[in-house]
């Protein structure tokens, strides 16, 4: 039975990044407002996620840590469920058959919380507690019954740099979410939560970079393309920083990046490579979702059009210089 459970969760968990979307992932599901995010050593010996949604009832404790066992049967023809598809009721059974966890809890219905300890996949301690209404889950020694798994983890400081980008595309996906993020001690991000995308990416890359961004307004071909493209200052060598939403939520495919850095070319002469986040509606049955274990491929029945919406959206936001 652990053995099983050691086995499926090196699918679900292959490394912090992983274990931190997925219980982000459970927050937003729950309805959190406010997400805080601390690590330490890049998640490797400390995980925390806190957030202010729904909370679990004690009848669900113990199904929330089983496998298989999912409060969500009903959204699986969602997108967002497909994308997903297979880890449905898995995650926090995986997350919790390698690490230390302690599960804080409480709803709205309840005049006290619940604090439950999870060690290797087995609950160990469960008490009453006063706290506030949502839950925090702090992931202590991520692997330590997987000697294997621990070997293969990369130093602390690639484990952070991978949370910190996906806690950028998180963050970018919900503008709405108030998202705190905590790196050793120090505070990388905290989002405002307003709603609006522009506040979103300042948060990001700061106010001297949204210098350099430009509206994206437009629709075309079936799509609707809203966000920011900047170009110039806060380009990188590479195209990380170039970030599309498909219908909420980050998806990746050639067309997109190809249409985008098309139309940047044909405006600005850079040598780098684009940011941006656009934000692209699409109806549900022109598109694929193929599941990779970390990243969602996104396919497009008209691959074409969808190029053209995208190239002729870009280059409407670049064309206007500076006024
Ligand atoms: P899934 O998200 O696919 O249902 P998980 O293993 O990720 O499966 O979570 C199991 C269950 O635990 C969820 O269905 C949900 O009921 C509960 N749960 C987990 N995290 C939270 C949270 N942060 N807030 C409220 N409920 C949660
Ligand atoms: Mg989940």
């Amino acid at each position: 039975e652990n053995l099983i459970g050691k086995i499926a969760a090196g699918e679900v968990v292959e490394r912090p990044a992983a274990a931190i979307k997925e219980l982000i992932e459970n927050s937003l599901d729950a309805g959190a407002t406010a997400v805080t995010v601390e690590i330490q050593e890049g998640g490797l010996t400390s995980i925390r996620v806190a957030d202010n949604g729904s909370g679990i009832d004690e009848s669900d404790i113990r199904m929330a840590f089983e496998r298989h066992a999912t409060s969500k049967i009903s959204r699986e023809q969602d997108l967002d469920a497909i994308a997903t598809l297979g880890f449905r009721g898995e995650a926090l059974a995986s997350i919790a058959a390698v690490s230390r966890i302690t599960m804080t809890t409480r709803t709205a219905a309840s005049d006290t919380g619940l604090k439950v300890k999870n060690e290797g996949g087995r609950i160990t301690d469960i008490q009453e507690i006063a706290c506030p209404v949502g839950t925090t889950i702090q992931v202590n020694d991520l692997f330590f019954n997987v000697p294997v798994r621990k070997g293969f983890m990369k130093k602390a400081g690639q484990e952070a740099s991978a949370v910190h980008d996906l806690i950028v595309q998180l963050l970018l996906s919900r503008p709405d979410v108030s998202f705190r993020y905590i790196s050793n001690g120090k505070t990388e991000f905290h989002s405002p939560g307003d709603g609006q995308t522009a506040t979103a990416l300042q948060t990001v890359y700061g106010s001297y970079a949204m210098k350099f961004m430009k509206e994206v307004n437009d629709h075309g071909n079936g799509l609707i393309i809203k966000g920011y493209v900047g170009i110039g200052e806060n380009g990188r060598g590479n195209r990380n920083q170039e970030m599309f939403f498909i219908n909420g939520r980050v998806m990746h495919n050639k067309i997109l990046n190809e249409a985008l850095e098309t139309a940047c070319r044909e405006r600005v002469m850079i040598g780098k490579f684009p940011v941006c986040a656009l934000y692209i509606t699409i109806p549900y049955e022109a598109v694929d979702v193929n599941v990779h274990p970390n990243k969602l491929e996104v396919r497009f029945r008209d691959e074409t059009g969808v190029y053209e919406a995208v190239l002729s959206a870009v280059l409407m936001a670049l064309k206007e210089k500076d006024a």
